[in-house]
């Protein structure tokens, strides 16, 4: 059954909540829905032109609630990860929210095959990146009074799946970090970690996967977003270092 929350339309009002991957697929709809919840969004993309016109359809409705920061976690040095923390921390007291989303699919190879280019830019972006995210924004998401930190899995990052390759191994070392860092943030910060497995969901990335697959098949951004807001819930504050998925998700 489809899990049913309906959040008040101030559940996030004067919170500050960064999204990768903002400009397409589930981080656009998460953006969109966390600024109409009340919250302040900072978009993180590779794209400038998506993550404008993201920019645009929010500002519209929401006027002075999103910040764009074009970003290519591929390419992207330590000093940048460093102004951007730097550029949030003179905008914003805190950052309550960070959602680790931005992910690329790579090819689909058994191992012996497997593109090492790909092996590498999938690290990067997919792993490598949250972890320099992470550590840049730690201080940002400890002043916060209740802060959410959610990393994106699949379920090739829980059971391996043959070839799938750097992308699930991306996601299993998502899964790792997450568990590190509830450890550590446990008892010293009023930071939860999680990971959260979004399941098919109706997007390009999936189109990619399943090219044969019918779309309709699939579930649409929108309709997984009660679980996003109840994980961005103060209710949802006790749950803490779990490996989550949204298909048979339960309030606890
Ligand atoms: P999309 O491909 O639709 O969106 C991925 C986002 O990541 C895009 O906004 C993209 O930016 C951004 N991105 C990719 N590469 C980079 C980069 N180098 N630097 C910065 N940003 C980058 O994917 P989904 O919305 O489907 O996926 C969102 C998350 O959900 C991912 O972590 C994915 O692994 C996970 N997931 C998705 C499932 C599904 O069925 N859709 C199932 C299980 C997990 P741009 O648009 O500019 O390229």
């Amino acid at each position: 059954m489809t899990f049913q929350y309906v959040a008040p339309s101030n559940l996030l009002s004067n919170k500050t909540i960064l999204i990768t991957g903002g400009g397409d697929g589930i981080g656009k709809v998460c953006a969109k829905t966390f600024a109409e919840h009340g919250a302040n969004v900072i978009l993180l993309g590779r794209t400038q032109s998506k993550l404008e016109q993201v920019y645009d359809e929010i500002e519209a409705l929401h006027p002075g609630k999103v910040i764009i920061h074009p970003i290519d976690f591929k390419s992207a040095s330590i000093e940048d990860y460093k102004i951007l923390a730097a550029s949030l921390d003179e905008q914003f007291e805190c950052l309550d929210g960070l959602i680790h989303n931005a992910a690329l699919l790579g090819a689909r190879s058994p191992i012996e095959f497997y593109p090492e280019q790909d092996w590498s830019d999938l690290m990067q972006v997919n792993v490598n990146a949250a972890f320099h995210l992470s550590k840049v924004l730690l201080p940002a998401l400890s002043r916060s009074q209740d802060a959410r930190m959610i990393f994106t899995s699949s379920s090739v990052g829980r059971v391996g799946r043959a070839y799938w390759g750097a992308y699930g191994v991306s996601k299993f070392a998502l899964e790792g970090l997450m568990q590190t860092l509830a450890e550590e943030v446990e008892n010293t910060t009023a930071i939860r970690v999680n990971s959260l497995n979004p399941g098919g969901t109706r997007t390009a990335m999936r189109r990619d996967a399943y090219p044969a697959e019918n779309p309709e098949t699939q579930p649409t951004a929108e309709s997984i977003m009660p679980v996003y807001l109840y994980l961005m819930s103060p209710e949802a504050q006790p749950i803490h270092g779990q490996a989550l998925n949204v298909r048979g998700f339960e309030a606890i």
